[in-house]
């Protein structure tokens, strides 16, 4: 039977076939495009496949990109790196110098040095002396010592007396000039650092100007009373020889400091440096 159905089968087919040859011819030139075309896109596939690949390829390099990239990042904090670097930094960890509020820079015993400094807006209540300013209670004492020094027979003169914070900016760059900032530094104060800011410091002399803010005052007789009698008007020589390693300035006999009797004669018999008698830190800047 099944013989039977495909001898029928190739029978007609191959009866078909031959009566029409027309249709075989163009079914043969369906079948050979077929075959063409597909030989065709096979070549174009294969041809395709390496641009596959080449896609592929710059997709790696996109990944390179990103390897770069991440390359990139380390190289970014580098330079973060080289900023906390410089070593001028770790001067503000020093706590030094203390700025003094407003209300401490007005006490009639605050100890100003190089450890401690004014506001620069620190400006004490004044009036007027010979010649300049002084806080009240300090321009009356002054008035009485020089007159009871006079009185001795030992005339002085008002030098210096209150400087503003500006006016101080002036005199310490005037002496950085004429000195050199490490001579100037031994015996004119960095703005805020100077007790002539406070109102409360008084710079005297000999009428004649002779040894005027020099050493040679000290031999003077208005410094020889000063060094005897200053305390019993409420003032102290606030720089004594042999104490700049303590004060940080050198010797200045005319610099007087006031305190107020009590506490001027107290510091006077102590032997000790203001700032010692407080037990303020001092010294160098
Ligand atoms: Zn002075």
């Amino acid at each position: 039977m099944a013989n039977k159905y495909l001898k029928r089968f190739n029978l007609k087919k191959f009866k078909a076939l031959f009566r029409n040859k027309k249709l075989l011819v163009v079914f043969m030139a369906l079948l050979t495009t077929l075959v063409i075309s597909s030989a065709t896109y096979a070549l174009v596939n294969n041809n395709t496949e390496p641009e596959v690949v080449e896609v592929s390829e710059p997709t790696e390099q996109q990944e390179e990109p990103e390897v770069e990239s991440e390359e990139e990042p380390p190289e970014t904090p580098a330079p973060v790196e080289l900023e906390p670097t410089p070593k001028p930094e770790p001067e503000p960890v020093s706590p030094w110098p203390v700025t003094f509020s407003l209300d401490q820079a007005s006490s009639l015993t605050v100890v100003v040095n190089k450890k401690h400094k004014l506001p620069s807006n620190y400006v004490p209540s004044l009036t007027g002396v010979a010649g300049g300013q002084m806080r009240p209670e300090a321009a009356s004492a002054l008035n009485t010592m020089l007159q009871a020094a006079q009185n001795d027979g030992v005339p002085m003169k008002i030098i210096s007396s209150y400087r503003s914070y500006p006016t101080q900016v002036s005199t310490y760059n005037k002496w950085v000039r004429i000195d050199g900032q490490a001579q100037a530094d031994r015996s004119s104060a960095r703005p805020g650092h100077s007790e002539h800011q406070t109102g409360l410091a008084v710079d005297l002399g000999v009428p004649n100007g002779n040894c005027d803010l020099l050493i040679c005052f000290g031999s003077t007789a208005q410094g020889q009373w000063l060094a005897t009698y200053a305390q019993k008007y409420g003032f102290i020589v606030r720089y004594e020889s042999n104490t700049e390693a303590i004060t940080g300035y050198q010797y200045e006999p005319w610099h007087m400091r006031y305190l107020g009797v009590s506490t001027a004669t107290a510091v006077k018999n102590s032997g000790q440096t203001l700032d010692q008698y407080y037990g303020v830190e001092a010294g160098g800047y």
